[in-house]
């Protein structure tokens, strides 16, 4: 050896194997692996010191585990956070080659516990939107995996996180997942407490006390936001915890306070989109250069849903493949119709992928062998139009242009060519933690974009009882403009089989 390797930072494994690293080749051009990463989209981010000039090991890639690990991608994902560490401690990584390792990895995972942001639940109350004394309590969900980085169980037995005005925020939650959550960022990072409860306890109570305890001096009235998702039958029994000794009780959804912050992506969450992204693009550019025809739609669903699981997402959330007049119908998912020559097909896929959001859409068409039965003109003039209609919206994405304007440019090209009523949903939904989520891209949304809003933009053009088309990225609004998440080709892909 040649001292301590230098370089990088792979990544533990998937199934548990170590952490190895890779060698820097001789003279190879030292950048920072992180504008190198960055140039590919990739969204590490590094800190610590600059990395030093002077390699301290050279030689092609020597450990056996590491040509494993480059032979077999797809089991490697990227540990951010261990990045961060290893770079900080080993200096001038190898940055070609470890971009190359981890882009080969058609997917990067990141590792969500250790990425997720550490947030210090009284960010919401800082924020002052609704005037004190207002008390936010919140189910399981994205918002407690936003503020405190717990993916709670959706489970019927009650966790709540309960954030008030003045002291500190609790999270009461049942015994037997009180190690799990305390091990969640923000219960380790000292900003929540966590009050266990047993099977026989009752947890509204719990929740009612740290509620009142938060409202201290405000005698009989409590205005409490709730989490929008939160079950009927747990807000029910809280209210009513509340109202025992005469209290009043007003109630309000939790969204109006924290909508405005899960809607702005902290670095940590673009990158964790951007990765989203490239992992999806590899199941797009793979199931349109397979096999289509003949097969049906739930098996090509089939195969997508395992592919977006292999590219790294830890959940397959939908594979809509509509084929033929299926297409036409937005939010078909997928059916036991085979995939025939002359069908165009709207593929619209993604996942979750360390808790975020992939959502792409790409239009193939089918032709059978020898392009037997190639595109209409009808439909080729009206995917021409959906792509400027499309392009058109992805151009108008700046900070200060409101999300409705970024509708209309999609939506103006459209019904220029006479094709308006067959444009019937909005552009696009906002994503993140949740699949759709602020901010809307709809006619009446007059939010203006700044840096960090994250959205689809998704027009389609249908013809009920033919076929349709729909092109689906997501964007990310930059400081400067556009910043577009989904890199595949936006062309009709236009298949033989
Ligand atoms: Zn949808
Ligand atoms: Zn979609
Ligand atoms: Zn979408």
């Amino acid at each position: 050896g040649h001292g301590p390797p230098v370089g990088a930072v792979l990544v533990p494994h998937r199934h548990g194997v170590p952490r190895e690293v890779l060698a820097q080749p001789r003279g190879e051009v030292r950048v920072p692996l992180a504008h190198v990463l960055a140039e590919r989209g990739v969204g590490a981010r590094l800190v610590g010191r600059e990395p030093r000039a002077q390699p301290l090991f050279a030689g092609p890639i020597s450990r056996p585990e590491a040509r494993g690990l480059m032979r077999e991608p797809l089991e490697v994902y990227l540990d951010v956070a261990a990045v961060r560490r290893d770079a900080a401690n080993l200096g001038q990584l190898a940055p070609r080659l470890l971009a190359d390792a981890v882009l080969h990895v058609a997917a990067v995972r990141a590792q969500p516990a250790a990425e997720a942001p550490e947030r210090d639940p009284e960010v919401v109350q800082r924020l002052g939107v609704a005037g004190p004394p207002q008390t936010v309590v919140l189910g399981f969900g994205a918002d407690m995996r936003y503020l405190t980085g717990y993916v709670a169980p959706a489970l019927e037995r009650l966790t709540a996180l309960v954030v008030p005005a003045r002291g500190e925020a609790t999270l009461i939650v049942p015994r037997l997942e009180a190690g799990m959550a305390g091990d969640a960022p923000a219960m380790r990072g000292g900003h929540v407490a966590t009050r266990p409860f047993g099977e026989t306890d009752d947890p509204f109570a719990l929740v009612a006390a740290a509620v009142r305890a938060g409202a201290r001096g405000n005698g009989g009235s409590f205005d409490v936001a709730v989490s929008d998702r939160l079950w009927a039958t747990f807000v029910l029994r809280i209210e009513a915890a509340l109202a025992r000794d005469g209290a009043t009780v007003a109630l309000r959804l939790a969204s109006a306070v924290l909508g405005a912050l899960r809607m702005v992506k902290a670095p940590e969450e673009a990158a964790l989109l951007r990765a989203a992204g490239r992992a999806v693009d590899t199941v797009v550019t793979a199931i349109t250069s397979g096999r289509l025809v003949g097969r049906t739609e739930n098996d090509v669903a089939r195969e997508v849903r395992e592919r977006l699981t292999s590219a790294g997402h830890e959940v397959a959330s939908f594979a809509i493949v509509g084929s033929g007049k299926n297409s036409a119908s937005p939010h078909h998912e997928a059916s036991a119709k085979v995939i025939e020559a002359g069908d165009a097909i709207v593929l619209d896929i993604g996942g979750q992928f360390g808790g975020y959001g992939s959502d792409t859409t790409r239009t193939i068409w089918v032709t059978g062998p020898n392009g037997a039965v190639p595109p209409t003109d009808d439909f080729l003039h009206r995917y021409a139009i959906l792509k400027r209609a499309h392009q058109a919206a992805t151009d108008h994405v700046r900070p200060g242009v409101s999300c409705e304007s970024v509708d209309q440019a999609a939506r103006a090209v459209i019904e220029a060519a006479g094709l308006g009523e067959r444009f019937f949903h909005r552009t696009g939904h906002g994503i993140g933690l949740e699949e759709h989520e602020d901010p809307y891209i709809v006619s009446g949304n007059t939010t203006p974009l700044v840096p960090g809003h994250a959205f689809s933009i998704e027009p389609g053009i249908y013809v009920e009882g033919l076929n349709g088309a729909r092109i689906e990225d997501i964007v990310l609004c930059g400081e400067r403009g556009v910043d577009q998440l989904n890199l595949t080709s936006r062309e009709l892909y236009v298949v033989a089989g």
